[in-house]
């Protein structure tokens, strides 16, 4: 990414102390995707942190399916904004984001990586090791499967074949 194109900043109250703190946008084009807004905000008297990503145009709630065969689709890009949901219907995996949530941009194997990590840290037993081996066969692409990204914003991307559709029953449950 190059230079931003701009750049704005703001206070706002501090989401778990209510401390004033500063928080800066910037915004950054970015090719195939448009332009794409990073936020950041730390709370320097409580250490509250967050980083935010989303593409700057917000649309209609959307379902996005990628399906995955191999290396090719694993690094697709992936931008999942704060409040979407994935989920990885073959492996009974969903994540559903909380209040704190925060956006990242990352790719199709990046996602299967946060899967992997939230297991190491809430998941023991049988069940979760026979979803870490699935995961790890589906890093290296020896695994197909489908991947949902359910936003009720809009302002998630997929850059790679991927299907848009309407928020249904395939996605997790939003709160
Ligand atoms: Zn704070």
């Amino acid at each position: 990414m190059s230079e931003p194109i701009a750049l704005r900043e703001f206070e706002l109250n501090c989401p778990q102390c209510g401390n004033k703190v500063k928080a800066s946008v910037y915004a950054y084009e970015v090719p195939y995707l448009g332009p794409l807004l990073i936020s950041v905000v730390k709370c320097e008297s409580c250490g509250f942190r967050r980083r935010d990503v989303e593409t700057a145009e917000a649309g209609e709630p959307v379902k996005i399916k990628v399906k995955v065969r191999g290396e090719k689709e694993l690094r697709y890009l992936v931008v999942k904004s704060a409040k979407a949901s994935v989920a990885i219907p073959e492996a009974g995996l969903e994540y559903t984001p909380g209040p704190y949530a925060q956006g990242y941009i990352t790719t199709v194997e990046g996602i299967l990586h946060e899967f992997l990590g939230a297991l190491d840290v809430t998941c023991e037993g049988g069940r979760c090791e026979e979803i870490r081996r699935w995961l790890n066969e589906a890093v290296e692409g020896r695994v197909e499967f489908t991947l949902v990204i359910c936003d009720p914003e809009g302002k998630s991307r997929v850059v790679g074949e991927a299907e848009r559709g309407a928020i249904d029953e395939e996605c997790p449950l939003l709160h």
